[in-house]
């Protein structure tokens, strides 16, 4: 890891990136794709040192609203353990009457479950999780350094025991690696377990770009022996490449959500994580 003086923390949106770079090792991973022009290898972390007073700055003077954490870390990393950057910043979130949102793999979230409550009793917390595959062996190869899927439904039960909504992103659907019926029925059982408020999918399939694709092509290799040659005779150089069951498996995936009564509208979902409960501050301030 490295450390950085940073200009600023949060979006004009209120996302806020506290770490550049992550170490959960996704195979098929789009924050490392050239696009983000990241400047460091992808594994080693970058720190904005300065983090916590600029997220205090920018809090004391914003509206409220929900903060939520971007697209180029899991906040939750090994590393947040010991630098507790994640923490520090609940804390002001907290303590500045803001809602607060992210999207996770890692079990570690548990351990700030203290003040998701905190925050959730004063404004608004939702958290997100992923999942790709309900077989944990697979898992272990796609996502190698972040906790097993069977773990994060017990993370999702666990947050929903405790009065905190959960959305789940059910992404990306790798060509004959997870497009089965069998693994879209079992994460819904899961969803539908863990009482999920709602899915995100957006399409049975994967995205690739520059930067993104080598590595994925590179873990093909070590991985499944032979399944590279299919993808490149079948994708080239695609962004999108869809599943071949993508029909049956979103009609599955619809069907199955709507009967669960389980969000499965993309855009209505995302108003949800960023609605704000006005109300909520209005009547504390009372
Ligand atoms: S958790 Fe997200 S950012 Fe980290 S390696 Fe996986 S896909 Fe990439």
């Amino acid at each position: 890891m490295h450390y950085v003086n940073s200009k600023s923390i949060l979006s004009p949106k209120n996302g806020m990136n506290l770490y550049r770079g992550c170490t959960h090792g996704c195979i098929y991973c789009d924050s490392r794709s050239e696009v983000y022009a990241m400047g460091h290898e992808f594994e080693d972390i970058e720190v904005k040192q300065n983090a916590l007073e600029l997220l205090k700055r920018e809090l004391i003077k914003r509206p409220k609203a929900m903060i939520g954490t971007g697209a180029m870390s899991d906040p939750y990393i090994p590393l947040e353990k010991r630098l507790k950057h994640v923490r520090k910043s609940l804390e002001l979130i907290y303590r500045y009457g803001f809602g607060f949102t992210c999207i996770t793999k890692s079990d570690l979230i548990l351990r700030d479950l203290d003040l998701l409550k905190k925050i959730k009793e004063k404004t608004k917390v939702v958290i997100q999780m992923t999942i790709t595959t309900a077989d944990d062996d697979l898992c272990r190869i796609l996502e190698p350094n972040v906790c097993p899927t069977s773990r994060r439904v017990d993370v999702l039960k666990t947050l929903n025991d405790n009065g905190i909504p959960t959305v789940v992103w059910l992404c990306p659907i790798l060509p004959y690696i997870n497009d089965t019926e069998e693994n879209i029925n079992a994460i819904l059982d899961y969803c539908i377990d863990s009482d999920v408020y709602g899915i995100l999918c957006f399409g049975m399939g994967l995205t690739l770009r520059e930067g993104s694709r080598n590595h994925f092509y590179k873990k093909l290799d070590e991985n499944f022996p032979g399944l590279k040659g299919k993808y490149v005779k079948e994708f080239g150089n695609d962004y999108v490449l869809p599943s071949q069951n993508s029909e049956k498996l979103m009609g599955i995936f619809k069907k199955r959500t709507s009967k669960n009564h389980i969000l499965n509208d993309n855009e209505k979902i995302f108003e949800y994580l960023s609605e704000f409960p006005q109300k909520t501050i209005q009547s504390k301030l009372i």
